[in-house]
């Protein structure tokens, strides 16, 4: 895990709490194209990344918010243990 991972990990929590800038989120779309790792992460969770980045008036809806959360947490802790 690289620095530039923690700093995409951050910002994707921000994404999930509808924090995210707009930069940011040009930002993660570099990095994933970029990093086997991230790519790996979080390729089931591409498309909603850039559909939110599209749309980044739309707040995503709790359920899916969770459900990201929740795969995201659970794929980086397999990888690379707990965080925190
Ligand atoms: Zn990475």
């Amino acid at each position: 895990m690289t620095k530039d991972c923690r700093e995409m990990i951050t910002n994707l929590n921000d994404f999930i709490d509808g924090a995210l800038a707009p930069e940011l989120c040009e930002e993660i779309k570099m990095h994933i194209s970029g990093c086997k790792d991230c790519k790996l992460m979080v390729n089931s969770l591409e498309q909603t990344v850039t559909l939110s980045c599209d749309g980044k008036d739309k707040e995503l809806p709790p359920i899916l918010e969770k459900k990201l959360n929740d795969l995201l947490k659970a794929k980086w802790d397999a990888k690379f243990g707990k965080t925190k």
